[in-house]
């Protein structure tokens, strides 16, 4: 797959055409931003820590019949990924509560949420990533009720995957992002699954592992996306 011209470059991912019209290759960057890119750091080994961590997540979902974008690694930064027509809603469970539910909702951090919380907010910086729901993302035309009960259904999927998979490995899976797009009219999970994009904390100290540690500036960010990575048996170069 021969890599062409830069179609986009995001906050902490570049995507690149190639010469297979329904391919791109994302391309990981050791930029790290938090609050809509007011806070911006590049941080050694992060790009690479990252697109390694999304290809062995993205795997692991596939293999429980999820479908996902990714389709192979091309280096440490790189990964090759079916081309999404991605739609501008950000999907997040919760198990535990924390960050903008708190701040929203004046209510502690830490509690644990059952049924999970489902919300969906629409992508959009300038805006600040505002809270939607299905009634106007069907209005404006950013996904369709079909395309809206998809999302859901896979984005508990991934819960019931991921938070075993954590827990296994001493962590809790607090909450995370997915962002969906269409391939040939079906709903394919795109962009992402790291610490970026996530909350862990260690199950039993309840330390942040997640990008919390740029955010409230704990120190020691890339350090625990490894120590997280170690956990779940992923190998990383040096
Ligand atoms: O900020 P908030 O608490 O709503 O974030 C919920 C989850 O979604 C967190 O894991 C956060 O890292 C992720 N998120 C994200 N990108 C955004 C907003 C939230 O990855 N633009």
């Amino acid at each position: 797959m021969e890599k062409r011209e830069e179609l986009y470059a995001g906050k902490a991912k570049s995507v690149y055409l190639t010469d297979h019209p329904d391919r791109l290759i994302l391309e990981f960057r050791d930029d790290t931003s938090a609050f809509d890119g007011e806070k911006m750091e590049q941080l050694a080994r992060k790009g690479m820590v990252n697109n390694h961590f999304n290809v062995f997540i993205m795997g692991k979902l596939a293999e429980a019949g999820i479908p996902v974008h990714v389709e192979k690694r091309l280096s440490n930064n790189e990964v090759l990924v079916k081309k999404l027509d991605m739609m501008p809603v950000e999907c997040v469970v919760r198990n535990i509560s924390a960050g903008s539910l708190c701040r929203r909702l004046g209510v502690e951090e830490g509690l644990d949420l059952n049924p999970p919380t489902y919300e969906l907010f629409l992508k959009d910086d300038a805006l600040h990533d505002p809270m939607i729901n299905e009634s106007l993302a069907d209005t404006f035309g950013w996904a369709t009720p079909p395309q809206l009960a998809r999302m859901k259904e896979l984005t508990y999927q991934v819960n019931d995957v991921l938070k075993k998979l954590f827990l296994d490995a001493g962590m809790l899976l607090v909450d995370y992002k997915l962002e969906y797009g269409l391939f040939n009219g079906d709903v394919v999970l795109g962009d992402e699954f790291s610490p970026d994009g996530c909350r862990l904390w260690d199950a039993s100290t309840r330390e942040k592992l997640d990008k919390d540690r740029f955010r409230q500036g704990l120190g020691g960010v890339v350090e625990a996306y490894e120590e997280v990575a170690r956990r779940i048996g992923m190998a990383l170069p040096e």
